[in-house]
């Protein structure tokens, strides 16, 4: 027979802690709640994409006061459903195609909901949670043709991973940094001029400063301009600089150009130079069957930061920092006296810990819904489902380049496509003011990018729901709106 459950009394303790007191109601609740959260994600096409979230709810949630006492679970869901779901920023929608975003995936999102019920504590211990995190980094690791020794960690992003990556590059060219800070002949890095403002920050939050950053042009393919690089190098070299680190990009965010990984690799071994790629969404460009050439060099790499969160399309946030040599991540990251005096027994065996190879000590159990994606869905569905993405992109640059009103500013190397609308006046302003109206519509969503000195509106196209015809009423609704807005600037 089941133990009576105490009933709670006003103002004393609660006898069960915060768990709830009913728990058949809450099962029932539960249910009801994943049910509501797979219709949304099922019926995505009827919501507009985006729509502005209005002053009137805006207000409700800022004016909320931290609420002393609880109200019933039915009712958080209630507001949720009216002032949160209708307001997001419309990644999951299909229609999405601003920014680098991904969609998500509903064998991820189960894999979320699983690691909050485990409430796993990632920093450190022995336990399987850890050695999931251990196998996903090692899936990416063999993916991008790294050694055994290789190691690595999940992060929030790449923004993240890009941070970490300078700092071990920094440890690895001048160990005492770590202990003595910043100082003697300055350390240089080289990224181009389409690399992400990630790396300038990194470069910041290290204490080597943005000024340390060399910014390399790239060529009309908005690759790394290889020969620059070198005389970049060179007149550094002849100040009495160290140059230390190379940024390269395998898909910029503004046209998804992959620099040349084999030269610059080639050149790093020969200037004993860090090599890291920024490979934030790019590197999981690996998994596609046809396009995983496009890539070839990344195995010479030192570290690759990615993310799964966007062509991995693994729920937000998962990013990750491989390193080919783990040591290197130790060296830069563990407090030596504790990992070293770690247990061989027990639970706190199992070392090195994942919080020796990064800044976090408490992490969560990301690992878990890249765990889930992956194997639900397979690595080979998810690299077709990245070529779709690509495909689609080239049929819009070939739908672009045909339509008069349209004109195509860069190279299509993966799946992002810009374009702007020919305004005969104002044409940045125009272009700027049609990316929101396109927005507004709640059909479709592109940003927008300045790409040579031109507005663009930059169509990228990372979720894997995203059909032709997804495309094709994008760019009609484009042209509508367009025209509308070049018939007004006529009569003005
Ligand atoms: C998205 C992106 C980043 C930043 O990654 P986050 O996961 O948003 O932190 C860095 N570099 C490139 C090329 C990106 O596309």
């Amino acid at each position: 027979m089941k133990p009576q459950r105490e009933r709670h009394v006003e103002g004393e303790e609660p006898l069960e802690g915060l768990d709830p007191q009913d728990w058949p109601a809450f099962r029932a609740q539960a249910h009801e709640i994943l049910d509501h959260v797979i219709d949304y994600v099922e019926g995505i096409r009827e919501r507009p994409v985006w729509q502005p979230l209005p002053d009137a709810e805006r207000a409700l949630i800022r004016g909320e006061s931290l609420p002393r006492r609880g109200v019933s679970l039915r009712e958080v869901h209630a507001q949720f459903n009216r002032l949160v779901v209708p307001y997001t920023v419309g990644n999951v929608h299909p229609g999405f195609m601003a920014w680098v975003h991904g969609g998500g995936n509903v064998f991820g999102m189960l894999g979320e909901l699983l690691a909050s019920g485990l409430n796993a504590n990632l920093g450190g211990r022995d336990h399987a949670p850890i050695e999931v995190e251990r196998l996903v980094v090692r899936w990416a690791a063999d993916l991008f043709g790294f050694p055994e020794a290789a190691g690595g960690v999940l992060v929030t992003g790449t923004s993240m991973a890009n941070l970490m990556a300078v700092l071990a590059a920094r440890t690895h060219a001048s160990p005492q940094v770590k202990q003595r800070g910043v100082s003697g002949p300055s350390l240089v890095a080289y990224t181009s001029a389409a690399a992400h403002g990630c790396i300038a920050r990194a470069m910041d939050m290290s204490g080597l400063g943005v000024d340390a950053l060399r910014v390399v042009p790239v060529g009309a393919d908005h690759r790394l301009c290889l020969s620059a690089l070198s005389e970049a190098i060179e007149r550094d070299r002849a100040v009495g600089l160290r140059p230390f680190l190379v940024v390269a990009t395998a898909g910029t965010v503004e046209t998804g150009a992959i620099d040349d990984l084999v030269r610059i690799g080639e050149l790093c071994s020969r200037e004993a130079l860090w090599f890291h790629i920024d490979g934030a969404f790019g590197a999981l460009g690996m998994l596609s069957r046809s396009r995983s050439g496009l890539f070839r060099g990344i195995e010479r790499a030192d570290s690759v930061a990615f993310d799964f969160h966007k062509w991995g399309q693994v729920p937000y946030d998962a990013g990750c920092l491989v390193v080919r040599d783990q040591a290197v991540l130790l060296r830069t990251f563990a407090a030596e006296q504790s990992y070293l005096r770690r247990e061989s027994r027990g639970l706190a065996a199992g070392a090195p810990w994942p919080c020796d190879l990064g800044p976090d000590l408490s992490r969560g159990f990301r690992a878990l819904k890249v765990w889930f994606t992956l194997k639900v869905i397979g690595a080979d569905r998810l690299g077709a489902a990245i070529d779709l993405t690509c495909d689609l992109a080239s049929e819009l640059g070939r739908r672009v380049d045909a339509e008069a009103d349209l004109e195509r500013i860069a190279p299509i190397a993966l799946n992002i496509v810009c374009f702007r609308y020919r305004f005969a006046r104002h044409i940045d302003r125009e272009n700027a003011a049609l990316a929101i109206d396109l927005q507004l519509s709640g059909m479709a969503a592109t940003s927008t990018a300045t790409i040579d000195g031109k507005l663009a509106l930059r169509c990228a196209i990372f979720n894997h729901r995203t059909r032709r015809h997804d495309i094709d009423a994008m760019i009609d609704t484009v042209l509508e709106l367009g025209r509308a807005r070049a018939r007004r600037l006529a009569e003005t």
